[in-house]
């Protein structure tokens, strides 16, 4: 049941307008209710976002975002948000409610019908594709963020939020930093610059294997292995999933993006076009505009950031619309020799006055010679090999003040270590071609 410590109730109605039912999830950052609107009775979920913590851990550029994406994507297998209100300590995004819950607890207890994966995976085709003619690209498609409708209709969900609450979710577990990387596209992992477009068709590819096979094509038992395995599409198809289907996961999972199939060529593919008729919800785009249109008139206008501004009576919300860039962690993959990239950290550290000292094999410390607002500051700087010459270096703060934090990294580490992210001229290429065999 709902605390009032958790919420600005009064009963349990919740601004005079949603009567709060039970909690349906709880991620680690927000708490999500069920909620029905008492005018018109229709079902909701309410996304509450403790105002003090997203400060603390400056996810208000995050919220910022998914407000924003979230009002320009409207289609019928994208949760819709509905309305955004917010109090003194409070937000809460007023969400469409998905009655089912996440696929992924579908897929948890094992491998769905082939042709249940296919309506899936026409929904989230479908998704994604509107999502790119806007110009919107996830970038953090999987199950978990894939929800279910009282027809079992697919939802995508959880647009800016979602890469932020994994990596939180992951903290504390060794070497999982990095997030789940198990749905991330190669050129993603490698900077090599990358199109959105191509690492969610990627993404698609991992989920449509998972609904397929019912576990990860890469899922080794360290992050260093995984993203080896991801590099090279390393993956093996169990004996149950057909020709059809292999060919067309092995065109989505190509490493290399230019090759990789498109959406539109997805579309075209034998396995995607077999039984599409039987499969009920899959509207094109035209016909999703007309849809979310007609509903438009029984719900709540959405919101933009400025409007809850106005709204927002006796305090000012404008510091939570502002664009700090507060991280906690940073990751950087490097084409330099690991001897290389220690010195250049022990070079940064004396550049930012920072105590340099080697942990276990592949961590350094670096430390604050004096106390700051919260005590020494403390980064750890972690290498994971990736290839001799390809690495992973991910910065963390373990101790200290985030602003002092985030100011080694803007001003010390971030252009010391982009400063040596490639290799020279001709090395450089034939590494890259190195692994691209
Ligand atoms: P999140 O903070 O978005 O990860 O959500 C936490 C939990 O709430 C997840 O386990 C979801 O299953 C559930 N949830 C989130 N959004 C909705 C929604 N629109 N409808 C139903 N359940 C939801």
């Amino acid at each position: 049941m709902v605390k009032s410590e958790d919420m600005d109730v009064n009963g349990n109605i919740l601004m005079e307008k949603y009567e709060l039912g039970r909690l349906l999830g709880q991620g680690s950052f927000a708490k999500v209710y069920y909620a029905r609107d008492v005018t018109t009775g229709q079902s909701v979920a309410i996304k509450v976002i403790d105002k003090d913590k997203i400060s603390e851990d400056g996810l208000i550029d995050h919220i910022k975002r998914e407000i924003h994406i979230m009002k320009l994507v409207r289609h019928p297998n994208i949760v819709q948000l509905y309305e955004v209100m917010a109090t003194k300590t409070k937000i809460y995004f007023v969400l469409e409610y998905a009655k089912n819950g996440e696929l992924f607890d579908k897929v948890v207890t094992g491998k769905l019908k082939e042709q249940t994966a296919r309506k899936y995976f026409h929904q989230l085709i479908n998704a994604v594709d509107f999502c790119h003619s806007r110009g919107v690209y996830h970038r953090d498609l999987k199950p978990e963020n894939l929800l279910l409708d009282e027809d079992d209709n697919l939802k995508v969900s959880d647009f800016g939020l979602s890469a932020f609450a994994e990596s939180r979710r992951q903290d504390g577990l060794l070497h999982t930093t990095c997030g789940t990387p198990a749905y991330v596209a190669p050129e993603v992992i490698t900077r090599k610059g990358y199109d959105g477009d191509k690492a969610d068709v990627w993404s698609c590819g991992v989920i449509l294997f998972v609904l397929l096979a019912g576990y990860l094509p890469f899922n080794e038992s360290n992050i260093v292995d995984t993203y080896r395995k991801i590099w090279k599409s390393d993956f093996k198809f169990p004996n149950w999933i057909q020709p059809d289907a292999r060919r067309l996961l092995s065109k989505i999972l190509d490493p290399n993006p230019v090759k990789r199939a498109t959406i539109s060529k997805i579309k075209e593919s034998s396995w995607f076009k077999k039984e599409k008729k039987s499969n009920q919800p899959c509207l094109d785009n035209s016909l999703a505009s007309s849809t979310t249109n007609n509903q438009e008139s029984t719900r709540p206008p959405s919101m933009n950031a400025f409007d809850i501004i106005s709204l927002s009576h006796g305090f000012d919300l404008r510091t939570l619309f502002e664009e700090p860039r507060l991280q906690k962690e940073a990751r950087f993959t490097i084409w330099r020799p690991a001897s290389v990239i220690l010195s250049k950290l022990e070079e940064i550290g004396k550049n930012v006055r920072m105590k340099v000292s080697k942990r276990e094999a592949g961590l350094l410390k670096l430390e604050g010679e004096k106390e700051g607002r919260k005590g020494i500051l403390s980064i750890d700087a972690e290498i994971f090999a990736l290839t001799s010459c390809f690495h992973l270096v991910e910065v963390k703060k373990s101790n200290g003040d985030t602003l002092e934090y985030q100011k080694v990294l803007d001003e010390g580490l971030r252009p010391g270590l982009e400063d040596i992210v490639w290799l020279q001229g001709d090395e450089q290429e034939q590494k890259v071609s190195e692994q691209d065999q």
